[in-house]
C-alpha cells in the first residue's frame, strides 16, 4: 500500500470481515446468516478494489516523480536560458550572448535542438574570429571578413567617397 489513508482503509475493511466471520460463526438465524454472507463478500470486494486503487495511485506517482523531473529539468533550461539574450554577430550570425561578466557566447541550435547550453569557442588561427560550438561543430562568423583580395584595387561606387 502506498497511500496512508488507503492503507487505513484497506486494514479497517479487514477489520469489518473479521468482525463479520465471528458473527457468521455465532448461532444466527438463517435469513441473518445469509445477509452476513452477502455483506462479507460486499466487503471483500470493496477490499479487492482498494488494492486496485492503490495500485493505480502508485503508478500514478510514479508518473508524477517523472514528470517533476521533467518539469524541474524545464524550469532549469529556462533561468539559464533567461541569462542569455539573442545577439547577432557584425558578420551577421546569430548566437546566445550571457547578459553578465564575463560575457561569453552560447550555440542557439543546442539550445533549441538538444536543450543544452554550449558556449561558443574561438576557432584556429586560420579562422580567426570565427567561433565554433563544442556541441554541434557549427561555426558562426564573429568578425565582418573585407572580402576584397589585398592585391586588388578597391572599386569605387558612385556616391562613395574614396578612403584616404
Ligand atoms: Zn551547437
Amino acid at each position: 500500500m502506498g497511500v496512508p489513508e488507503v492503507s487505513a482503509a484497506a486494514t479497517a475493511l479487514t477489520d469489518a470481515r473479521g468482525l463479520l466471520v465471528k458473527l457468521q460463526q455465532s448461532t444466527l438465524a438463517e435469513e441473518h446468516r445469509s445477509l452476513v454472507h452477502r455483506v462479507m463478500e460486499v466487503v471483500s470486494d470493496a477490499i479487492l478494489r482498494l488494492f486496485a486503487v492503490d495500485s493505480a495511485l502508485f503508478g500514478l506517482q510514479e508518473e508524477n516523480t517523472i514528470l517533476q523531473s521533467k518539469l524541474d529539468a524545464a524550469e532549469d533550461l529556462e533561468r539559464r536560458i533567461g541569462q542569455y539574450e539573442i545577439h547577432q554577430t557584425a558578420a551577421g550570425a546569430t548566437v546566445y550572448r550571457y547578459r553578465y561578466l564575463p560575457q561569453y557566447y552560447a550555440c542557439p541550435r543546442c539550445t533549441e535542438s538538444s536543450q543544452q547550453i554550449h558556449i561558443l569557442q574561438p576557432m584556429e588561427d586560420h579562422r580567426r574570429g570565427d567561433y565554433r560550438c563544442p556541441g554541434c561543430s557549427e561555426s558562426y562568423p564573429f568578425e565582418q571578413r573585407d572580402c576584397v583580395p589585398l592585391t586588388a584595387t578597391p572599386t569605387v561606387q558612385l556616391g562613395e567617397t574614396v578612403p584616404e
